[in-house]
């Protein structure tokens, strides 16, 4: 029953619509689950594959901004998870749990909120990375009221406060605080003192809309504390019958940016379509990656909007993934993240098509398919450092995101 709670707690990862089925390859050699290993092996641990991908790296600058700190609740830690959202399951939701699960690699015989921390401390893979960990709210109505039952899961900022100060070489944390309660900038106010480095949104799923003027007061204190948004933005499918695509719309973050809050925009926006606002509530549909791009290429917002690169090798995303690469005067404002656990569920990422597609090389390929049974977020970095388009990756500054995220990153 445990385990079963504990799949839907991770129902409410932000990138549960990556997990669409249609997304879902046919894995290479039929490898559909992460075999959980530990300790990387010395042949891939010295390989060149490995090492050259730290080459100009500087790991202390390397902080990896998306990283869903997800549980059961069975300690203290404050986890909730909607047990009603049970009778919403069907088949296919089943089977994408059955792949988070996976890819957290729970540890026997523990609790499944101490594993997920343990295995995670584990996979630090370099002196200086830090992984930030995000917090997630509940739903709230526009009257500021908290809609429980709409909720599918919470993960209370104490708890990634804590993680943090018991563990500060490897965690930093990020807050989740809804702008429609009626306590958000005390609220915000109290993450900024714990060190809280951002706040994070799932618009479509925790039901914010981030065009509403409801949010302004909220964006008031974010601007003048200097706080980050990090929001997803593109498709996304939770499922708890509130979910509001338009809420994740990367037009809708216009307002934030007028207020001088400076947003990242979660896989840059890589996944669906929305209504181009900006033609009037009947415009025509574009896809998010689009919007995004348009926004991007605003000069009034060159220096507070910026994207992460979480989940854009994930087959369906690679259209995205080409331009990103391609458009190198973007780099300075593109971050490195994983999305974690997401990069440990195999048939999310094709290192095939990959290849096909010239981005890895054949040899690349061999050694980061061994390398992400033992470590997700090595394999992560791994590959998107070797990522080619004509003879092109990106740059080392999308690495070092450290900077960003402390307050001093500046743009030119
Ligand atoms: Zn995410």
């Amino acid at each position: 029953m445990q385990r079963r709670y504990f799949l839907l707690g991770l129902l409410g990862l932000g990138g549960i619509s990556t997990l669409d089925i249609d997304s879902v390859y046919w894995p290479d050699d039929g490898e559909f689950f992460n075999a959980c290993k530990n300790k990387l092996p010395e042949r891939l641990a010295q390989h060149e594959v490995v090492l050259s991908a730290f080459q100009d790296i500087d790991t202390t600058q390397l902080w990896d901004g998306h990283v869903h700190l997800v549980g059961l609740g069975d300690t203290d830690s404050g986890i909730w998870v909607n047990p009603n959202s049970l009778s919403m399951l069907d088949i296919k939701q089943y089977a994408q749990f059955h792949f988070y699960l996976n890819a957290c690699c729970p540890t026997p015989d523990m609790p499944i909120d101490e594993g997920f921390i343990n295995r995670l401390k584990s996979l630090q893979f370099g002196r200086g990375i830090k992984f930030i960990l995000l917090a997630f709210d509940y739903s709230y109505d526009e009257q500021g009221n908290r809609l429980t039952k709409q909720t599918a899961f919470y993960t209370p900022n104490n708890y990634a406060a804590k993680i943090h100060q018991q563990y500060p070489d490897t965690f930093e944390w990020i807050a989740s605080i809804h702008p429609y309660r009626k306590d958000c900038v005390e609220a915000l106010e109290q993450a900024f003192i714990k060190g809280a480095r951002g706040v994070k949104w799932l618009p479509p799923a925790m039901g914010m809309n981030p065009a509403s003027s409801l949010c302004d007061r909220f964006y008031k204190a974010m601007a003048h504390w200097g706080i980050p948004l990090l929001c997803h933005c593109g498709d996304e499918k939770a499922v708890d019958g509130t979910n509001t695509q338009i809420y994740g719309n990367p037009l809708s973050l216009r307002r934030a940016l007028e207020h001088g809050v400076k947003v990242i925009i979660a896989h840059c926006g890589s996944l669906g379509s929305n209504i181009d606002t900006d033609k009037g509530i009947n415009g025509p549909l574009v896809s998010n990656f689009s919007l995004f791009a348009r926004l991007m290429d605003e000069e009034r917002y060159n220096g507070l909007l910026f994207g992460d690169i979480s989940a854009i090798t994930q087959t369906g995303r690679t259209s995205s993934l080409t331009t990103l690469i391609r458009r190198s005067d973007w780099h300075p404002r593109l971050l490195y993240a994983s999305d974690y656990p997401l990069p440990g569920i195999i048939p999310l990422v094709s290192l095939r098509q990959l290849k096909d597609n010239n981005n890895i090389t054949e040899q690349q390929t061999f050694v980061l398919k061994q390398v992400r049974h033992y470590n997700p977020l090595l394999f992560d970095f791994v590959l998107k450092r070797h990522l080619r388009v004509d003879n092109q990756g990106f740059s080392k500054e999308v690495f070092h995101t450290r900077s960003l995220w402390t307050g001093i990153r500046t743009i030119n």
